[in-house]
């Protein structure tokens, strides 16, 4: 009982967000026809709402921006429509216990937020794609903000001819018109309306089944056909995984995933339909250092908790992210082991421990919490709790929470009474540990590690960091014996680092590169950046590693390091790409252009071809990518002045964020300086706006 009442008093605070509207209707259902305008970026839609009536009442709201809306003629309720900023107002005589049918038109011009048209100026691979959290769709839906109202939608979208549209539910229709398609999907069960989500584009896919017959539908462009195997491996293994350990069946009809050009977040879980960023594209290679498979795990993990069960305020958040972490983290220890997953768990709780000991330790009920208190610190408490109460029991708990709450909103207290029941234990400790608590538990953090023999040895040899290399010698030696331990073995690389290299030290460089360890490698092309002569010839072996990482650094690491054959280099790397962002084609051609007699006749070619990297055609990675290793070499022309300008104003924050820098530092120089303030009349009012900050800010 004591518990019941203390979580009371930490929960009532939240009733008064989310009991506004929803005591007084309730929406039922969506059925709309939307058509996507790309020329005009608009959007314009016929939409028929139910909704039951649960108090008396003379008007209700949808939320929706800046749409312009009319009753249609045929509507069954003749209802007084009004659009307000941020609201669509239906005024009438509602009655108690009534439904209701509505249906009205609306348009909405070039959208602020949530629906994005991609690469349309240019017609380069051209998408549409929307993001509709936190509350964000209402800005080209007419929906309902508030996740505590979950409606079934079944959205028809029409959009130009020969192009896809994906949305939530099974695809029931499909028709070809004279200038457009036409997509009609459906779903049975209710859902908020931040998790709608559409991606539109050339796109093809392939079909896979899950162990339990969930169709599961794998997204790409025709360009990145040769990234499909590596990007979705073990889709199928994390799909009837999850549904094995979550207990519960997949909620939904079907399952897709869709790869998108400048996306806002690694990956968003639309019911039924996720999007991600084009990013995580990856080939066989890349694979060994950037894989899609936590993001994969994570999204789907989502549609259990946070679409079947949904939060009822951002206090309940945890319920969503720390359980969509913790089950991608127990994904990822079935694919890639035991010693990955406390690698991961041992590094998330230095994380926490450094932040809580600095004072920013965040309680996981504070709503304003970041990111590491709600993904990694989530995860985390629940790593604590399934250990305290058995795995069985957490098991049991899980499932009946899921089953209790299904296609409802949950708060924390409901959640904890659940397992309460299923471990007929008190969790009022646990609760105020891991979830009151503003401070990381590090203590019981590192206790629950040493269950791993890894962690333990791999504890001692971070222990060895104190030491001098006289003393540790042979421990780091032996850490690197046969069979090595990748993470050990790194570990042991690390601490080689230092100034004046002895023997001793090339003897252990040697040992390291010849544990052929991808990882272990890597670790030396991270720390080893002045290369002795003895270790050259290892150092460029390199190049060959299977790690467009390890290939990237050892390449700016060895043309640093010996000028005298650069070409040898630069030829050896010469038809790389590397990872989506084209890490190594944008060092390569850098450095290509700064190789005095390397290749002259092309330099006029490779010039353009990074040039090119800037511009809009091209995802935000590539491009930050081009701008970054431009500036090294100091070359700008009026293209590049003009895509910079064009990134300044981009909805990826940490690309628009990079931008504004780089921009703020050649303001410094008087040469771009001019050349910016010569080409300002040909850029449009708000980037002219931006360069005008930056110039009085500099
Ligand atoms: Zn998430």
């Amino acid at each position: 009982m004591r518990i019941i009442l203390f979580l009371l008093i930490v929960f009532s605070f939240n009733f008064s967000l989310y009991a506004q509207q929803t005591s007084i209707v309730d929406f039922k259902k969506l059925k709309g026809n939307i058509s996507l305008h790309p020329e005009k970026k608009s959007v314009k839609g016929k939409v028929s709402y139910t909704f039951k009536i649960l108090k008396k009442s003379d008007s209700i709201y949808l939320d929706g921006k800046n749409m312009q809306v009319e009753l249609l003629k045929n509507s069954p309720l003749k209802a007084e429509l009004k659009s307000t900023d941020d609201k669509i107002w239906i005024s009438h005589q509602f009655k108690s216990g009534k439904t209701y049918t509505l249906d009205f038109s609306y348009e909405v011009k070039n959208p602020k937020q949530a629906l994005y048209f991609v690469g349309w100026k240019n017609n380069k691979n051209p998408q549409i794609w929307s993001q509709g959290q936190g509350k964000d769709n209402s800005y080209w839906l007419p929906s309902i903000d508030d996740l505590n109202d979950k409606i079934i939608f079944e959205l028809t979208y029409e959009v130009p001819k020969n192009y896809r549209a994906i949305g939530n539910g099974v695809l029931k229709n499909h028709q070809t018109k004279e200038n457009s398609e036409i997509w009609e999907y459906k779903m049975s069960k209710p859902m908020s309306s931040y998790l709608v989500g559409v991606a539109v584009g050339k796109f093809d896919f392939i079909s896979l089944k899950s162990k339990s017959k969930i169709p599961i539908e794998l997204y790409f462009e025709e360009k990145d056909s040769a990234l499909v195997e590596p990007t979705y491996r073990y889709t199928q293994k994390i799909f009837d995984f999850l549904e094995k350990e979550i207990g519960v069946d997949y909620p939904w009809e079907n399952y897709k995933q869709i790869p998108v050009r400048d996306f806002l977040y690694g990956g968003m879980e639309n019911t039924t339909n996720t999007i991600f960023a084009e990013t995580l594209l990856t080939d066989s290679i890349a694979f060994t250092d950037r894989n899609y498979v936590k993001t994969n795990a994570h999204e789907l993990a989502h549609q259990w908790f946070g679409n079947l069960i949904t939060e009822k305020s951002s206090a309940d958040h945890w319920l969503q992210e720390g359980f969509a972490t913790y089950y991608a983290l127990l994904v990822e220890r079935e694919i890639f082991g035991e010693d990955y997953f406390y690698h991961k768990l041992f590094e998330s709780a230095e994380k926490l421990k450094e932040e809580s000991d600095q004072g920013k330790g965040e309680s996981l009920l504070n709503p304003k919490a970041g990111y590491s208190t709600f993904y990694e610190k989530g995860a985390w408490a629940l790593h604590i709790l399934k250990e305290k109460i058995g795995k069985e029991n957490f098991n049991k708990g899980i499932k009946n929470y899921l089953e209790k709450y299904q296609f409802q909103n949950v708060s924390v207290e409901d959640f904890i009474k659940e397992l309460e029941k299923s471990s007929k234990e008190d969790l009022t400790t646990f609760t105020e540990d891991w979830l009151k608590q503003s401070a990381f538990q590090a203590e019981q953090a590192l206790n629950s590690l040493k269950k791993s023999d890894f962690i333990k040895t791999y504890i001692e040899t971070i222990a060895l960091r104190k030491l001098d290399f006289e003393d540790k010698y042979e421990l780091l030696n032996q850490a690197l014996d046969f069979p090595v331990n990748k993470y050990i073995g790194q570990e042991a690389v690390f601490q080689l680092e230092g100034k004046n290299l002895s023997k001793k030290h090339h003897k252990l460089y040697k040992k390291a590169f010849e544990t052929n360890d991808v990882y272990i490698r890597q670790a030396i092309a991270k720390t080893l950046s002045k290369i002795p002569f003895e270790l050259k010839s290892a150092y460029e072996s390199l190049l060959k590693d299977e790690s467009y990482l390890t290939q990237e650094i050892a390449l700016a690491n060895l043309w640093g390091n010996f000028p005298e054959e650069r070409t040898k280099y630069l030829n050896y790397l010469k038809n790389t790409s590397g990872f989506y962002d084209k890490n190594i084609r944008i060092l390569w051609l850098t450095l290509s252009l700064a190789t005095p007699d390397y290749l002259n006749a092309e330099k006029q070619n490779f010039y353009q071809e990074l040039a090119e990297y800037t511009s809009t055609t091209y995802d935000y990675s590539i491009r930050q990518n081009a701008f970054a290793h431009l500036y090294q070499i100091n070359v700008f022309n009026e293209d590049i002045y003009k895509n910079l300008m064009q990134a300044t104003t981009h909805p990826v924050w940490r690309f628009r964020k990079f931008s504004r820098d780089l921009l703020k530092e050649l303001l410094k120089e008087k040469e771009h300086k001019n050349a910016l303030q010569y080409l300002s009349s040909e850029f449009s009012e708000k980037q002219q706006q931006v360069l005008e900050k930056a110039l009085k800010n500099k």
